[in-house]
């Protein structure tokens, strides 16, 4: 990933929300890792490859209406997020779990 175009899906990602944007997450090691960050950790946990497993799914008790209850006055904000993380996977991004960024390496070809 080139520098330029980095700054290019950031400006473009900073027109719909929020972002932060990183140089050299791994200075001074190279080659450079370019990370970007969301705030909320919408990004985060659309990016978990595995969902949690469901211990109950009667639809009746606490547990299950609690879960549809925060399914259905969840923030918008998550919406499109899922898209967003499919477009920087499909750049070549990877998540990183311990600096909560996804990150790519910079090359300049
Ligand atoms: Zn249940």
């Amino acid at each position: 990933m080139t520098l330029q175009r980095f700054q290019g899906i950031v400006l473009k990602l900073g027109n719909q929300m929020f972002v932060r944007h990183y140089h050299w997450l791994n200075y001074p090691n190279d080659p450079q890792l370019l990370g970007i960050q969301f705030p909320s950790g919408a990004a985060r946990s659309a990016g978990r490859r595995h969902k949690r497993e469901r211990s109950c799914e009667c639809g009746k008790c606490v547990k299950c209406k609690h879960r549809e209850y925060m399914k259905n006055t969840r923030v918008p904000v998550a919406d499109g997020m899922g898209r967003i993380v499919d477009e920087l996977k499909a750049l070549g991004f990877e998540w990183n779990a311990g600096l909560k960024t996804w990150t790519i390496e910079r090359n300049d070809a």
